[in-house]
């Protein structure tokens, strides 16, 4: 297949195999990537809001040419119930800076940009090419890979794995073991097309600004997860998705959820009379901190999803990806620069620069979040959602009832629910995990 050697070979062509082989190309060093889809954006999935910050620290000027949606204007935070949704929001009119900080994006377009990026670096890309084994030398150090098409090994001093959640090639090759059903969630979503304008009318925006909406509650069915509403151009994507495990406990469907998410008398209007004209389904990783594995090794290196970098607690996972595959750029970067070899010892190097940064800082923050939410969600995502609404719905409802007896009515409503013990301890919990 291919004769030469090659100082990087990157496997993946999501966000972090992109950032991973543009920040190494782009310096000068011989880079292949191998993309098993049939385009880079082909097999990917995400919401997808995309952090403008981690991108310019790869390309700084992306605004010229990428295929950005809508930058963000709006937030909404959405606790719901079978009727209702008690909201929390925020929009801005200094969002709309010159250099917005969030865009929605549609990954297949989005993908195949960021690959022509890396081919103009003079990086190879290969798609249709599946990694099937890591090769390895007599000390078991990982020199290079095999793939699905015709001819040998093609070799390389260090292989980066950026080869997304199910880490098949990582978990074969013993680096990793498979993240366990309650480290994942899976998602399903749908693509609903409509005009600009009917977007723009129904969430109050004008031109390329953008809102989004994060739900969670009764919805789930008691099982720990989200849903999400983003606005594109002319389409809406909208999905949800709860831990594996929750889905093989209760054997709800994920279908299902997204069919009651999608026909909640709160969702309903504001995707009435689309079209819909795609539908995918993914896992995410959201175990956090403690499901991070063995980051690197003699010859290689794990980012993005493939190492389980997801903030499930903040719905950021693109930006974790970009910055832990151009961080394991340029720790081989450097390595290279000292005449080192890619061994483990030096390439230790990379997991000291991602300490450093955001991403493992803001996952250990929430170290205890996914234990805590997924062995509670009984209470959080159907006890308390339920119990908001009620108290919103009797404070709001003026039918002559002293206020006095509508505070003691709410108070009574969530001791009966949760106890007094119980509340404190969830609060408690809830703080020490946050804090
Ligand atoms: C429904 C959903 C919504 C999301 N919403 C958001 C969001 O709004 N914002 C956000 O920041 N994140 C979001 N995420 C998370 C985000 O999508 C991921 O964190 C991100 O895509 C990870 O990038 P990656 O490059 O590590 O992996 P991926 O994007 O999954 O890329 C992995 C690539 O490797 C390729 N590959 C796999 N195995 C092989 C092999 N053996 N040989 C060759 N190629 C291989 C795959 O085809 C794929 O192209 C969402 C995820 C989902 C599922």
């Amino acid at each position: 297949m291919i004769e030469e050697e090659f100082d990087a070979i990157v496997v993946g062509a999501g966000m972090s195999g992109n950032a991973a082989a543009y920040t190494m190309a782009s310096q000068g060093l011989t880079v292949l990537q191998l993309e098993r889809g049939e385009y880079p954006g082909s097999k990917n999935v995400q919401g997808a809001i995309m952090y403008a910050d981690m991108l310019e620290q790869i390309i700084p000027d992306f605004r010229d040419d990428a295929p950005l949606e809508r930058h963000l204007v709006e937030q909404r935070f959405w606790v719901m119930d079978d009727t209702s949704h008690t909201g929390m929001q925020y929009r801005s009119d200094d969002f709309n800076e010159a250099k917005p900080n969030r865009y929605t994006i549609i990954r297949a377009q989005f993908d195949k940009w960021f690959s022509r990026k890396v081919r103009q670096t003079g990086a190879t890309v290969l798609c249709e090419t599946t990694v099937t084994e890591l090769v390895r030398s007599a000390s078991g150090k990982v020199i290079g890979v095999r793939t699905d098409r015709a001819g040998g090994p093609i070799y390389a001093d260090v292989v980066v794995l950026a080869e997304g959640v199910n880490g098949l090639l990582g978990t074969r090759a013993g680096l990793r073991k498979m993240p366990k059903p309650e480290s994942v969630a899976l998602a399903v979503k749908e693509m609903h097309f409509l005009p600009d304008e009917v977007i723009e009318q129904r969430f109050g925006l004008q031109g390329d600004e953008g809102c989004v909406i994060e739900a969670a509650g009764t919805i789930s069915r008691s099982m720990a997860g989200l849903a999400f509403l983003y606005t594109n151009k002319e389409s809406i994507s909208l999905g949800i998705g709860c831990l594996v495990s929750d889905f093989a406990q209760t054997m709800e469907s994920p279908y299902v959820l997204l069919d009651a998410f999608k026909n909640h008398p709160s969702i309903r209007p504001l995707i009435a009379g689309s079209e819909v004209k795609e539908y995918s389904a993914h896992l995410i990783p959201e175990g956090g901190y403690k499901a991070i594995p063995q980051l690197f090794g003699d010859g290689w290196v794990a980012v993005g999803d493939a190492a389980q970098l997801n903030n499930a607690i903040h719905r950021e996972g693109s930006n974790l990806a970009m910055t832990s595959g151009r961080i394991a750029g340029e720790a081989i970067i450097e390595i290279k620069g000292r005449n080192q070899p890619m061994i483990r010892r030096n390439l230790a190097l990379y997991k000291t620069m991602l300490d450093k940064s955001f991403v493992v800082k803001d996952l250990m923050k929430y170290k205890d979040m996914p234990a805590l939410i997924h062995t509670n969600s009984r209470n959080f995502f159907m006890t308390y959602p339920q119990l908001m609404s009620q108290a919103a719905q009797n404070f709001m409802r003026v039918d002559g009832t002293p206020k006095i007896e509508k505070e003691k009515a709410t108070t009574a409503a969530f001791i009966k629910a949760r106890s007094r013990w119980g509340l404190i301890s969830d609060v408690v919990r809830l703080a020490l995990a946050w804090r």
